[in-house]
């Protein structure tokens, strides 16, 4: 589950964020009310955590543009307590509210309820498809073209990584830390000794792309 976060004060930022990764979420951060129009619009996020007092626009009318598009859920956040009442959060289209400061326990547990009002349940991805390649991250079974693929469990856990968002390129630090959960970058061999050995079992090494100067990305193989 990927939330965006859409906060200009770094020091709330960087404690948001952790907590969340702590959490096992995935999270994008930005600071503009314009980025985050963008990215929701660029699909993927599954839940936005929303500050009222953005510099480039009112997180109230920011709310009011998601909504012109999206039905993602929103969580409010403010400091500005007074304006938090359910009447004027609801009005302007967000799902819930927190009021700054808050604990990452609460952020959490609104996360929790929104996703869950949302989409009935909070149950994980477990099936991910991606052209003729099929994952099932409960089972951890691999397919392609209904052929099953035998994969050691880190191959595993790297392909279903970069699954689950096909065509993002995700950057090899990123990798390593949520793959690997090192920053070693000497690890970067074992990285690409796993991408190796991926290509060569799915059949086609187009299935993980290089992107230069980044990392790596997964595309359908048509
Ligand atoms: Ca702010």
């Amino acid at each position: 589950m990927t939330v965006l976060l859409v906060e200009d004060d770094r020091a709330i930022a960087d404690a948001v964020i952790e907590g969340l990764r702590a959490n096992d979420y995935d999270v994008k951060h930005v600071v503009l009310a314009s980025e985050a129009i963008a990215k929701v619009r660029a699909g993927g996020v599954t839940t936005v955590i929303l500050d009222l007092g953005l510099p480039d626009m009112d997180g109230t009318e920011v709310c009011r543009l998601i909504r012109s598009f999206s039905h993602v859920p929103i969580i409010v956040v403010s400091a500005r307590e007074t304006e938090l009442d359910r009447v004027t959060v609801l009005d302007m289209g967000a799902d819930d509210y927190v009021v700054k400061p808050f604990g990452i326990k609460e952020l959490v547990a609104r996360i929790h309820a929104v996703m869950r009002r949302a989409t009935g349940s909070v149950a994980p991805i477990t099936h991910i498809e991606v052209g003729s390649l099929v994952i099932d991250t409960k089972t951890r079974t691999v397919s392609v073209n209904e052929k099953s693929v035998a994969l050691t469990p880190k191959e595993f856990d790297l392909l279903a990584y970069l699954a689950r968002e096909p065509g993002t390129a995700f950057r090899r630090a990123d990798i390593l830390r949520d793959v690997w959960e090192t920053t070693w970058y000497g690890t970067t061999k074992t990285l690409d000794a796993h991408v190796a050995s991926i290509r060569k079992k799915l059949g086609d090494p187009k299935w993980v792309e290089s992107v230069r100067g980044v990392g790596f990305t997964v595309r359908s193989v048509s």
